[in-house]
């Protein structure tokens, strides 16, 4: 086996559950997840962000239920959802057994601050009469005080802890329909207490840096810890807690498991080069401009924007199709092959015009379909440019040249 391949296909076994018709863990897909952040009892607005959070990548999706109202608006929301509903509990054992009611597929404790034994095990026994896994959600910041202070502080051991003691309680009325999350919002302190939990337990686990702020900090730190563990073959399911809009968190949650080779492609992946002094056209405006144009269309291909195309084609060989500036003109490559040659300013329709007829008719109808000339008529134009910029084509050597005189002129002035 391919070192590539061994990324998806070296995940840590773990026993399968099912939220809804999710399956998770047991070598099922890696699942994403985001939280709702309307009021609970406002049916039709968590709905229509429900339906935005499965359109932008969401698998799963958490709603709090803190009050009655919440559980009688989950009672209306769990029929029409497109996706499996969580219900996100705190304090209040009554509210998860309210939720139980409505319909959810799935609760999440908090064992730091729904702690009386007696009521745990009255929401897993009746979780269990009725199939419904818990998922036992430790968090750093809101760890049992007595944990805290067995163990000096929110440790690993300490988040691991009151997962194991929270499965005991689930153990003593036969309930194991279990996933265990040990967030923290330190990416370190998460990723060691991921570690230690899946040398622990084998039930799947839910993976997530929380409270990690808005976005870019709070992607960054969600990618550093969960892109980590899933790296290491660790985590079934993951959420980006983003103080932003959810719908960045089901997009980034989506596009980190593509980007990891743990979930086919199921969008657009648009590329772009950095841009260098080669760039022939403003490399940023015209990928925004072709993300705008092809975002919508639902095409599930990598699509390479490329500044010149001295290099371009050639360092987006891999991409399906792609578009190489150069002399005022637009090149459209398929995997590397130059396909057309059109007018600079026709680049971004033409590449959607291209982009659908790739996914209408693949990629071998298309290459087949390629203009005449179109190659020779690129490779003059590689040419032709690597003859008027050279090597030098940042101009470095002449900015060096009149920074020189610049400071001999200082010198002699002074
Ligand atoms: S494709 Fe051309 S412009 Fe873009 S980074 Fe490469 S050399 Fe520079």
């Amino acid at each position: 086996m391919s070192r590539l391949s061994q990324l998806s296909a070296a995940r840590r076994p773990t026993r399968q559950i099912h939220v809804g018709s999710v399956a998770i863990g047991g070598g099922a897909p890696v699942s994403v997840q985001s939280m709702t952040t309307t009021k609970t009892a406002d049916v039709e607005g968590t709905l229509s962000q429900i339906y935005a959070l499965a359109a932008a990548g969401a698998d799963i999706v958490r709603c709090t239920c803190n009050e009655e109202q919440a559980a009688e608006g989950l009672a209306h929301i769990v029929p029409r959802s497109p996706v499996p509903i969580v219900a996100d509990v705190h304090f209040h054992h009554e509210m998860a057994l309210a939720a139980l009611e409505a319909g959810v597929h799935g609760l999440r404790l908090n064992p730091g601050n729904l702690r009386k034994p007696q009521e745990i095990r009255m929401v897993a026994s009746e979780a269990g009469d009725r199939r419904i896994p818990i998922r036992i959600g430790v968090n750093a910041g809101s760890l049992h005080p007595e944990l805290y202070k067995r163990y000096g502080g929110a440790t690993p051991e300490a988040l691991v802890e009151s997962a194991r003691v929270e499965l005991a309680l689930f153990a003593e009325v036969g309930f194991d329909d279990v996933k265990i999350s040990v967030k923290a919002s330190s990416v370190p302190l998460m990723i060691e207490a991921y570690r230690l939990a899946s040398e622990t337990f084998d039930h799947p686990l839910h993976l997530g840096v929380t409270e990690a702020g808005p976005p870019p900090a709070g992607l960054v730190k969600g990618t550093a810890g969960m892109a980590t563990l899933l790296a290491e073959g660790i985590g079934d399911t993951i959420r980006y807690s983003l103080t932003a809009d959810p719908v960045e968190e089901a997009r980034a949650g989506r596009q980190l498991l593509e980007a990891m080779g743990l979930r086919p492609r199921k969008g657009l992946d648009l590329i772009a080069c950095p841009s260098c002094g080669r760039a022939e056209i403003d490399v940023i405006g015209v990928a925004k401009s072709a993300q705008e144009a092809l975002e919508d269309r639902n095409l599930a291909i990598q699509v390479a924007v490329m500044g010149c195309v001295v290099n371009g084609p050639g360092e987006a060989r891999e991409a399906d199709l792609g578009i190489a500036a150069g002399r005022k003109k637009g090149h459209l490559f398929i995997k590397g092959r130059i396909v057309r040659v059109v007018p600079e300013d026709d680049m971004v329709a033409a590449l959607v015009e291209e982009a659908e007829k790739l996914v209408a008719e693949g990629i071998e109808a298309r290459l087949a379909a390629a203009e005449a000339g179109a190659e020779a008529e690129a490779e003059a134009d590689r040419r032709a440019l690597l003859e008027a910029r050279g090597s030098d084509v940042n101009q470095a050597g002449e900015k060096v040249a009149l920074i020189r005189k610049t400071v001999e002129a200082q010198h002699r002035d002074s």
